[in-house]
């Protein structure tokens, strides 16, 4: 799978990205849409959420674009989503 740096992430706070979807069959692991949030409103680094999912791609194997990833299913649970 193809890996996005930090600035990758960074770059795209406020925007949408896609990620696979997750083998889990919650609402929220189905759900491959994700906008990066600018943290600051909650007086978090504006970087936090994207650092966050920066780590997810790693440390889950989790494959992020900024188109949306068809009919590939992610072999890892993923028990904190956002
Ligand atoms: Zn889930």
């Amino acid at each position: 799978m193809k890996k996005h740096t930090k600035k990758w992430f960074r770059n795209r706070i406020g925007k949408t990205i896609y990620r696979n979807k997750l083998r889990c069959s919650c609402k929220t692991c189905q759900k491959t849409a994700i906008v990066i949030k600018d943290m600051t409103e909650h007086n978090l680094r504006k970087e936090f959420h994207a650092d966050y999912i920066y780590d997810c791609q790693n440390v889950y194997e989790i494959e992020y674009s900024d188109t949306e990833i068809v009919n590939q299913e992610n072999e890892n649970t993923f028990k904190e989503m956002v």
